[in-house]
C-alpha cells in the first residue's frame, strides 16, 4: 500500500504546483523512488484516459472515501500496469469494481476507434505530435568514439534503428553514457554550437555554461584543442557539469563560477577571444513537457525580466573586443527572448554587428518581426521533432574573411536518435584517453 499512497501523494503535489515530479518523487522519503517515479509517471500519462474510465465507471461517486489521487493510481495499476500487486483494502475496494471500468475501458477504444490501450494516449486529430513522440537523441562524443561504433554497440545490445523504445528505457545507466561516449542532448540544442562552429585552437567563451551540453560540444568542434572560458552563477550546475566534462574526456575548459555579467571584457586573458556562446537562462517554454503537469506558462512579468536579463548580457557579450561570432539561443517559443531581444541589441550596436543566416536548409525560420529576422532559427516538435528552440547567430561587420565560411560537415550523422534502442555489451574501444585537467 506504502507504494500506491506516496504515488498519490506525489500526485496531490503536482496538482497542487509544490514541485516537479523527481524533485517531489525524491524528497518523499520512498525507498524505492525509481519504482515510485515510473508508477506516477505512468498514470500521468494515461491521466486523461483515467478521468474519461473514472468518470464512465461513476467509481468516485459511488466510493466517496477514494481520494481521486490514489483511485487514478490505483486504476492506472489495475488496467494499465502490474495488476494491483498490494493495496490493503482499497485493492479489494478497487477491485471490486473491475468489471466496471474494464467495460468502460472497452467502450472507450471502441468510441475512439482504437484496439491497444497505447493508442488511447494518441492526440486529438489535429493537435501536433506529443511530447512522448519528440526523439529523444544523443550526441556521439567524438574526442572518444565515433558515430559508426558507438551504432554498432547499440545494434550488439540488441537495439534497432526506428523501432520503438520501451517506455522507461532510461540511457543514464547505459555504459556508453557513463563512460562519456554519448552525451543525451536534443538536436536543436546542438545547434549553436554547431553553428557557432569554432576553429580548433580558437579562444572561445560559454557565458552561461552549465551543466555543459553545449560546452562539451564546442570541446568537440575544438578537437580538444583552443581554450574555453566557461562560467555559471549556480554551484551545483557546475559540479554536475564538471563530471561530465571530465567524463568526456574534456581537457581544453576552464569552469568559473561567476556571473558573466561582471567578467571584464577588457582583461586580457580573453584578448583573443573570437567565438562567445551565450545560452541564457530562459523560460524554458520551448522544452516539450512528456509529463502532463510538467509545463507552466510564464507570466508576462516573468517574460520581460527574463528579456532585460537576456538583452544585458548579450549587450555584455558583444563588448569582448576581439569577438566575431557569437550564437545567442534559447530554448524558449517567445519571440520576447528571442527575435525582440536580437532586434533590440542589434539597433544598440548600430552597425558593429549583424546577423547571418543560420543553416539556411533548416526548414523553421525565426519570426519575421523584424527585417532579417529570418536569418534567426527557429526549432520545434511539430516543425523539426526537437524541443522549442531558438538560435541566431551574430557577427563582427567587416571580419567575416577572418571566420570559417563553412559549417562542419556531417553534424547531422552524430544526431543518433535513442528512440529505437532495446537493452545488453561493452562500450566502443575509447580512442585516446588523456589526462583529465577540468577546473571547478
Ligand atoms: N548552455 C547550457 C547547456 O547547454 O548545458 C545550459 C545553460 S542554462 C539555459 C542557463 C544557465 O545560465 C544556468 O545554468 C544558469 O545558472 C546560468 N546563469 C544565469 N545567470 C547567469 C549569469 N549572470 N552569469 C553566468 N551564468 C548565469
Amino acid at each position: 500500500m506504502a507504494l500506491y499512497s506516496a504515488a498519490a501523494a506525489v500526485l496531490s503535489g503536482l496538482e497542487r504546483g509544490e514541485g516537479g515530479l523527481k524533485s517531489l518523487v525524491y524528497g518523499s522519503g520512498f525507498p524505492h523512488a525509481r519504482q515510485l517515479y515510473a508508477l506516477v509517471a505512468e498514470t500521468l500519462r494515461y491521466g486523461p484516459v483515467l478521468d474519461a474510465l473514472l468518470d464512465g465507471a461513476a467509481l468516485l461517486r459511488v466510493e466517496k472515501k477514494l481520494p481521486p489521487p490514489l483511485a487514478k493510481v490505483l486504476v492506472y495499476d489495475l488496467l494499465f500496469g502490474k495488476g494491483l500487486k498490494c493495496g490493503g483494502r482499497w485493492k479489494a475496494l478497487v477491485r471490486r469494481h473491475r468489471a466496471r471500468l474494464q467495460a468502460e475501458l472497452a467502450r472507450l477504444k471502441v468510441r475512439r476507434g482504437v484496439s491497444r490501450d497505447e493508442d488511447l494516449l494518441q492526440p486529438a486529430p489535429g493537435a501536433g505530435p506529443p511530447a512522448t513522440q519528440v526523439p529523444r537523441y544523443v550526441r556521439v562524443n567524438v574526442l572518444k568514439t565515433c558515430v559508426d561504433d558507438v551504432v554498432e554497440f547499440f545494434k550488439r545490445q540488441g537495439y534497432s534503428f526506428l523501432g520503438k523504445a520501451g517506455r522507461w528505457t532510461d540511457f543514464h545507466d547505459n555504459r556508453l553514457y557513463t563512460s562519456g561516449h554519448i552525451i543525451l542532448q536534443d538536436k536543436a540544442s546542438c545547434l549553436p554550437a554547431f553553428l557557432l562552429s569554432p576553429a580548433a585552437g580558437s579562444h572561445v567563451i560559454d557565458a552561461c555554461a552549465a551543466p555543459g551540453n553545449k560546452t562539451s560540444h564546442l570541446a568537440a568542434i575544438l578537437k580538444n584543442k583552443g581554450h574555453i572560458f566557461a562560467f555559471d552563477l549556480d554551484t551545483k550546475r557546475l559540479a554536475t557539469m564538471n563530471t561530465m566534462l571530465m567524463r568526456a574526456g574534456i581537457t581544453s575548459c576552464k569552469l568559473a563560477q561567476q556571473d558573466f555579467l561582471t567578467v571584464d571584457p577588457h582583461d586580457p586573458k580573453y584578448s583573443k577571444v573570437k567565438y562567445i556562446l551565450l545560452d541564457p537562462s530562459c523560460s524554458g517554454s520551448g522544452m516539450v513537457a512528456r509529463l502532463p503537469l510538467e509545463e507552466a506558462a510564464p507570466s508576462a512579468e516573468r517574460l520581460q525580466a527574463l528579456a532585460g536579463f537576456q538583452r544585458k548580457v548579450l549587450s555584455h557579450a558583444l563588448r569582448f573586443p576581439a569577438v566575431q561570432r557569437l550564437a545567442y539561443s534559447t530554448c524558449s517559443v517567445h519571440r520576447e527572448e528571442n527575435e525582440d531581444v536580437v532586434h533590440a541589441v542589434l539597433r544598440e550596436q548600430g552597425s558593429a554587428f549583424r546577423l547571418v543566416s543560420a543553416f539556411p536548409s533548416w526548414p523553421c525560420r525565426g519570426l519575421a518581426t523584424f527585417p532579417g529576422a529570418e536569418c534567426c532559427l527557429r526549432a520545434s516538435p511539430v516543425d523539426t521533432l526537437t524541443q522549442g528552440f531558438f538560435v541566431a547567430i551574430l557577427e563582427r561587420c567587416g571580419e567575416e574573411a577572418a571566420l570559417p565560411s563553412s559549417l562542419p560537415a556531417g553534424t547531422e550523422e552524430n544526431l543518433q536518435q535513442e528512440e529505437g534502442m532495446e537493452p545488453g555489451a561493452a562500450p566502443p574501444k575509447k580512442k585516446r584517453r588523456k589526462k583529465q585537467r577540468v577546473k571547478a
